[in-house]
């Protein structure tokens, strides 16, 4: 006979209390959006970013029934020593390090035979060297107690977008990186996961300069058949991510692209 297995999950609630939680990017877009989704859930959260006026707007967004709190830090997240600064003041801040969000990026689009070496060079920096540093960072602390990291990739990590050469490959390089740290620590309880999304309303996409004679043929190919996702939406995978409710997610990569791929 068949067996029913009660729920071991108390619902609903907040599912991030007592935690610390380390946000880049937390002054627009998913970043902001996921600072706010995780201090809404309970999660004492540093947020990081270069635009002090813009984490600013992300603490002041914060409804009064939340159960945690935002700390806003401007540093820069491809610069080591600002990573190590950022990771220690998480830790004093939040008594600890349980989740780490590493959502800063950049976007430049262009021709490959146009992309100069110095625009190279800056996206892989900021997007995928970034990551690499605050992971390295932030994981002797998430290894004392366990916790969750997530990173972002983005669907161009597994599917072909014209003119973003160095962009594709920063997010297949955090692809990569996320694999390969959810194996090294899947038995040392720290889960590492990344989102992947498709088009999400953010400045980054609004501020998107293709160039003149792109062919847009190809950019449908990108396009979700029911529009740019919302960055709370992204967000809230992030929350289910960082949270208990992913206990047995590790290793994986979440296209969030409202169908695009499909
Ligand atoms: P956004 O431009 O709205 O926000 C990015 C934030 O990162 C900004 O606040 C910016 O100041 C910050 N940042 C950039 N460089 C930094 C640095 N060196 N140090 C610290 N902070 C820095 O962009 P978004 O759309 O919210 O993107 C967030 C993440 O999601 C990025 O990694 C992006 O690649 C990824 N993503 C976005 C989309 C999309 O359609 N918006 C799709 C796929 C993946």
């Amino acid at each position: 006979m068949a067996e029913l297995v009660p729920l071991t999950t108390p619902l609903p609630g907040p599912r991030l209390t007592g935690r610390s939680a380390l946000v880049t990017g937390g002054a627009s877009g998913i970043g902001a959006a996921t600072a706010l989704r995780l201090a809404a859930e309970g999660a004492t959260v540093l947020a990081v970013d270069l635009d002090g006026e813009g984490l600013g707007r992300t603490v002041a967004a914060l409804p009064a029934e939340a159960t945690g709190g935002i700390t806003p830090h401007v540093a820069d997240v491809s610069d080591e020593d600002a990573v190590a600064g950022a990771v220690a003041v998480a830790v004093e801040g939040g008594g600890g390090l349980h989740v780490v969000a590493n959502i800063a990026g950049i976007l430049r689009a262009a021709h490959t035979t146009e992309h100069s070496l110095q625009m190279w060079d800056q996206v892989i920096r900021v997007n995928l060297t970034s990551t690499f540093l605050v992971c390295r960072a932030a994981l002797p602390h998430l290894l004392t107690g366990g916790g969750a990291i997530i990173n972002s990739a983005s669907t161009s990590a597994s599917f072909g977008h014209p003119w973003m050469a160095a962009y594709a490959a920063s997010k297949g390089g955090v692809a990569a990186l996320t694999h390969t740290l959810a194996v090294e620590y899947a038995k040392r309880g720290v889960r590492v996961n990344a989102i992947a999304p498709g088009s999400v309303r953010t400045s980054m996409t609004k501020g998107l300069d293709f160039p003149a004679d792109a062919d847009f043929d190809l950019i449908a190919r990108i396009m979700s058949p029911i529009g740019p996702g919302d960055p709370a939406s992204v967000a809230a995978v992030v929350a289910l991510l960082a949270s208990d409710d992913g206990a047995h997610i590790s290793g994986e990569i979440i296209r969030i692209d409202g169908g695009t791929h499909a």
